[in-house]
């Protein structure tokens, strides 16, 4: 799980959320030689694949991340907030820090063509264990229609913002039509893990290489 690409800017909340375009490039080559092949959610998690997943949808992923990405070949899955493509992160802003432009529907249906893969994350980064059951259906279901009027397909993925869930809010995800969701508990995933519950492992400006090679090998050594 990664957000933001970059070097730390002053005055953020979340330094941890920034990732170097070297430092992503490295964490590639690692997996590569780890023989561990990226693959989009949608080719459905085999067994000895990583998936690379973005959460928010940054233009900081078009401008560095993409460009790694096609020069490596590897796959990689973003979250969009479906109704603030081409403004911000005011969800973040509010609290004080610093603004960070998200991408436009123009930029992630080029890199769509290109194959990245996309699905969404509410339509206002909704705290949604907290939102009331017609806000739950306006994040959830409203996002998945934001994404189809745009996108020209169904979205097939969900990822739950800060990571927020429970059953019912797992349950209005399944309902809206998604194929499965991304949440914030750690590790890797199988065979029997819930759909609706995908584990991830949280990449941060902090993850040097040795750590990125330790946080893989230890979610995915058998128990
Ligand atoms: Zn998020």
């Amino acid at each position: 799980m990664y957000h933001r690409m970059g070097s730390i800017p002053s005055g953020t909340l979340v330094p941890g959320h920034y990732v170097t375009a070297n430092a992503f490039e490295r964490h590639l080559r690692l997996l590569k030689r780890l023989g561990l092949p990226t693959a989009k959610l949608g080719s459905g998690l085999q067994p000895g694949t990583a998936v690379i997943t973005f959460d928010d949808g940054y233009q900081s992923f078009v401008d560095l991340a993409a460009p790694v990405l096609r020069a490596s070949g590897d796959a990689a899955t973003v979250f969009l907030v479906t109704g603030l493509m081409g403004q911000s992160n005011d969800w973040d802003a509010k609290r004080g820090d610093v603004v960070e432009p998200l991408m436009t529907w123009e930029s992630a249906r080029q890199l769509a063509a290109q194959g990245i893969e996309f699905g969404t994350h509410t339509r206002t980064h909704a705290r949604l264990t907290e939102s009331s059951e017609d806000e739950l259906h306006q994040e959830v279901r409203g996002s998945f229609d934001d994404f189809t009027a745009e996108m020209g397909r169904d979205p097939e993925w969900f990822c739950y913002p800060y990571g927020a869930e429970d059953e019912r809010v797992a349950a209005s995800v399944k309902d809206a039509g998604y194929r499965g969701a991304c949440s914030t508990r750690k590790g890797i995933n199988t065979p029997s893990t819930p759909p609706f519950l995908l584990n991830r492992i949280n990449i941060r400006s902090s993850t040097t290489i040795f750590r990125f090679w330790h946080k893989v090998w230890r979610a995915s050594r058998p128990l």
